[in-house]
């Protein structure tokens, strides 16, 4: 198994400004119900998301860890 800096998303802090998903380049985030949900099988760890995100709702990881709290 391969393990890559990731993406860890925290739905607590999240507002669904919909910021991060506008900037991301794979599509692993996206709008449902109007609620921001985060796919982490699709992150590439860009980490553009983590720059726009105002909450801190989006923190890079050390690996793989695409996960949400
Ligand atoms: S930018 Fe941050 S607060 Fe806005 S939808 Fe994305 S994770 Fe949620």
């Amino acid at each position: 198994m391969t393990q890559r800096p990731g993406i860890k998303w925290i739905v607590s802090k999240c507002i669904s400004c919909q910021a991060c998903l506008l900037v991301c380049p794979s599509e692993a985030l996206h709008l449902h119900e109007g609620k921001v949900t985060f796919n982490g099988n699709k992150c590439d760890s860009s980490h553009f998301c983590i720059q726009v995100c105002f909450t801190d709702a989006l923190e890079k990881t050390d690996f793989g860890d695409n996960s949400k709290n």
